[in-house]
């Protein structure tokens, strides 16, 4: 009887050797475990002005070039690791961006915000910060809800102001999945504006075009692979609406998923013209957090109706 219980425990052993590596392989690692393109700013949390050659700051450094916080004159400062000025001043105007006190040291409320999947699209373009608080114009009646906080791209660019019905197709390789996720997108900002909407066939002309592109596209803006940017669009009268193909897309609210439709709703946004928001709960705020869903905000529909007059 005494030998029956190691017996038992081996054979258990055994079993189980053979099982897991089994289960591992017939599923997919959780989505945790891939590693985001910018999960490198973690292990740079607390790094702050005056550190000198701390290992990998170059890749903050281009992370807030990217999104268009940080320039230099003498360009040979993005590839060096020193925190220097201009990164303390570049992180504090994050930091206020996305309402986190601008201490302008990397702490772990600007390592969180800073490593949420986002849109491509940078936040201050051609030096104009589109995330910055905007005059409040104090009119008798409105509320402090009504401040509008949406923002354009350089010049307002627009469509045309007697062009309020654009088409819109899919490039060939589109997965058909998606298809009614942006259909519902572009329905949502008809009811809320003047634009109205048709899709076409792919092998059509039309005002807008939306694809699924992994890495290197051809449009100087490349995806990143699973996390980091998600996703992309072109102001006006460009047209081009892009997704990052190796996202995890899901349709509704799905833990350790990116829903397609908020992610469409954004984008079309910027088709439309409109530039980042500061309002955490506007659609085009630029960062999406796990599992998120989102609609149109009273601010992006104030943004529209102020960009086309009316
Ligand atoms: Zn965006
Ligand atoms: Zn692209």
């Amino acid at each position: 009887m005494a030998m029956n219980k190691p017996f038992h425990l081996l054979t258990l052993i055994f079993i189980l050797v053979l099982i897991i590596p089994i289960s591992h392989s017939q599923k997919d690692l959780p989505d945790t475990q891939t590693p985001s393109p910018f999960s490198f700013i973690k292990d740079l949390q607390g790094c702050h002005k005056g550190n000198r050659s701390t290992k990998g700051l170059h890749n903050l450094k281009h992370y807030l070039h990217q999104f268009g916080y940080l320039n230099y004159r003498d360009q040979t400062h993005l590839d060096d690791d020193d925190f220097d000025n201009a990164l303390e001043s570049a992180l504090k105007t994050y930091q206020k961006n996305y309402h986190v006190s601008p201490t302008g040291t990397l702490d772990a409320s600007t390592v969180e915000k800073m490593t949420s999947p986002r849109c491509g699209v940078a936040d201050i373009v051609e030096g104009i910060n589109t995330m910055a608080p905007k005059n409040h114009h104090h009119r008798p009646g409105k509320s402090i809800h009504n401040v509008a906080n949406f923002s354009f791209f350089p010049n307002r660019a627009r469509w045309p102001p007697s062009k309020t019905h654009l088409t819109y197709r899919f490039h060939p390789n589109t997965p058909r999945g998606i298809i009614a996720p942006v259909n519902s997108a572009f329905q949502k900002w008809a009811s809320a504006t003047f634009f109205t909407f048709s899709h076409v066939g792919s092998n059509m002309q039309s005002d807008l075009a939306i694809g699924f592109f992994s890495r290197n596209h051809g449009d100087n803006a490349p995806f990143d692979g699973r996390g980091g940017t998600i996703a992309h669009a072109f102001a006006p009268t460009n047209g081009r609406f892009h997704y990052d193909a190796d996202e995890n897309w899901v349709i509704g609210a799905v833990q350790g998923g990116t829903d397609l439709e908020t992610v469409a709703i954004h984008e079309i946004g910027h088709l439309l013209g409109l530039g980042h928001s500061r309002v955490p709960a506007a659609i085009m705020f630029p960062t999406i957090g796990p599992g998120q869903t989102k609609d149109l905000h009273q601010d992006d529909i104030n943004g529209i109706r102020a960009l086309y007059g009316r």
